[in-house]
Parts: structure tokens; C-alpha cells; sequence
């Protein structure tokens, strides 16, 4: 099969590693990068270009868009769509899980386990919210942020006051959630490749650092998860639309809560954990499902 991978520079590991499994398989891999793809949205014959050469003949097309270029990251990928090219994660999919504030409001619906969650706009509001949301200590987080980056912890409902009027003031989106102590720094990753748990790490923040998130220094090592933690997850990345997903929960007293469902979750990470190949999964998964007619929104939505 001829195999596009949306991604900014090839040298990435997980990148590198899709290729490489790909061409262990016998594929033919190629590496755009999705902002120097062009496109002509014609009705009858939509194209995509990139450095002077229509991208035609495409069997599958494997999207790794970084949270900062999605809007342009997706457009593309929805072209590649349009053309009746198999994406491993649809556009929808993942401008759904992009969005924190949709994602808790999609999985809430589901009545998927979920820290007790508020968001308001407007400063006069946040007693009343802090007091819905309840407890002691707070965590506010920037809809924007990745990477643990605009996640702070809040320690009393005065200093929760104080963040979110500085945040609202710069006028920033916010979430405030509970805060799940009982975690002790530590989240699992579980890695969703079709509808399975295929691999699972707990992360553990560094000493007196509440984040786990591996860039914020912290450390993975493989776990076991409980039969109801491996069914959140699946049901976590099924309601997002996503075929391959990172889905982050956390342990809380009141069972296992989602935090987070991404649509490009990194193999370093989870690969160097737990000594799996993820990458061959990846692939797997493109040969067992790549047929055109597979594509469930051929780009609408
Ligand atoms: P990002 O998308 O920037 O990684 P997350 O929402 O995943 O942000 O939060 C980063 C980390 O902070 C999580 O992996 C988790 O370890 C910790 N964390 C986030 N929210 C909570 C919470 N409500 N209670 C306890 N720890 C949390």
C-alpha cells in the first residue's frame, strides 16, 4: 500500500517508527508535512499538492498533527478524505478530542467517569462554580494548553479566586476540576488501537510535581490495568471516533476518571515502557481497515 504520514519532520520518533514498521510490511511510506501541503477544493476533483507534485494513489493516510497547527493539520487531512484516502483517525475525530471542553461534555454525556468539572466565563460567577465543583483544592487548566503547560493546582478557593480572575482577565478559557489527590502524581496512559487496549503505562510526576506528563520530567513504567480502567479507556476512544488514541485516567476514590483522550498519542513513551510494538499495530491496523469505503464522513462534518 501507498502510505501518507501527516507529520512536521520525519526525525521524529514516532514518525521514524511508523515508517520503519511500514516498511517492514512492505509498504510505501511517504512523510508530508501537512503545512507545506496545498490544496485545490474543487467539487468533482479535489487535490492535494506538496513541494510542486499532486499527492495521488494514496491507500492510507496516518495523521500526527501537533495540538498547535490542528486547525490547518485537520483541512488537509479532510482533503486527503475527500479524495476516498483511508485515515487512520478521522478529521472529525480529531478536532472532537482537540477540544477539551467538547471531549468532557461528550464522555459526560456517555456517563464515562470523569473528574467533577466547571466552566464559566465570567468572574462574578466563580464562588458559586468553585463551590459546585467542591473540595478543598482546585485544578484550573487553560483549554489551550498542552503538556501539562496552564495546569495548576490551586491549593484553597482563595488562591483558586485569584488564578481563575487572572486567567478570565487575560481572558483566557478555563476548566476548574477537583482535584484527584489520591492519584499521587501519577496518571495511566492507555494506548487504543481499534477498539483494544494494546498497551498501558503509569506515568509518575517527579518529587512534589502533581503532573505526570513526561516533558514536566516524569517517569513510565508498565502497569496492570483493572478490567474497568481497559473499559473507559475503549469506551473513552469510541466516543471520540478515534481509532488510535492515547486515553490519560486517572485513580480516583470513585473509580477511574478520564483526564484526557488524544488523537496522536507519542510512541516513545509507552514503546520504551513496555517494550511493545506499537508501531507494527499502527500498521496492522491501516491493512486491516484501508478500503476506501471504509471511511465513515468521506470528509463532510
Ligand atoms: P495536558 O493536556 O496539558 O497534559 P492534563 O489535563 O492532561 O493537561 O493535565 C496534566 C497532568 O496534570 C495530568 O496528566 C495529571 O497528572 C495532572 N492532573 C490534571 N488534572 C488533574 C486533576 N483534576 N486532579 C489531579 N491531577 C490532575
Amino acid at each position: 500500500m501507498k502510505i501518507a504520514i501527516l507529520s512536521r519532520n520525519k526525525r521524529l520518533y514516532s514518525t521514524r517508527r511508523i515508517v520503519e514498521a511500514g516498511e517492514l510490511r512492505g509498504h510505501d511510506m511517504h512523510v508530508l508535512d501537512h503545512l507545506r501541503c496545498y490544496m485545490n477544493i474543487t467539487s468533482m476533483r479535489p487535490t492535494v499538492s506538496f513541494r510542486g507534485e499532486q499527492q495521488l494513489g494514496f491507500d492510507a493516510v496516518i495523521p500526527r498533527i501537533g495540538a498547535s497547527v490542528t486547525f490547518y493539520g485537520t483541512a488537509v487531512l479532510r482533503q486527503f478524505e475527500m479524495m476516498g484516502v483511508f485515515p487512520l483517525n478521522e478529521s472529525v475525530a480529531i478536532s472532537r478530542s482537540r477540544d477539551k471542553l467538547r471531549s468532557i461534555q461528550l464522555l459526560a454525556r456517555k456517563g464515562v467517569g470523569l473528574p467533577v468539572t466547571g466552566f464559566a466565563r465570567n468572574p462574578d460567577d466563580i464562588d458559586d462554580l468553585l463551590n459546585s465543583v467542591g473540595g478543598e483544592q482546585f485544578v484550573i487548566k487553560l483549554l489551550e494548553g498542552t503538556q501539562g503547560i496552564g495546569v495548576v493546582l490551586a491549593e484553597n478557593k482563595k488562591a483558586a479566586e485569584s488564578v481563575i480572575e487572572a486567567f478570565l482577565g487575560l481572558n483566557a478559557n478555563i476548566l476548574v476540576q477537583e482535584f484527584i489527590k489520591e492519584a499521587g502524581g501519577a496518571d495511566i496512559r492507555c494506548f487504543i488501537i481499534d477498539g483494544k487496549v494494546v498497551a498501558s503505562m503509569k506515568r509518575q510526576g517527579k518529587e512534589g510535581e502533581f503532573r505526570s506528563n513526561l516533558h514536566r520530567g516524569g517517569t513510565a513504567e508498565l502497569v496492570r490495568i483493572t478490567p474497568e480502567e481497559r473499559s473507559t479507556a475503549v469506551r473513552a476512544a469510541s466516543i471520540m471516533g478515534l481509532k488510535v488514541a492515547g486515553v490519560d485516567l486517572l485513580r480516583s476514590n470513585h473509580g477511574p476518571v478520564v483526564m484526557e483522550v488524544n488523537s496522536s498519542p507519542g510512541l516513545e513513551g509507552i514503546e520504551g515502557a513496555t517494550g511493545k510494538d506499537i508501531a507494527d499495530l499502527i500498521i496492522r491496523c491501516i491493512e486491516k481497515h484501508a478500503d476506501s469505503k471504509n471511511t465513515r464522513t468521506k470528509g463532510q462534518g
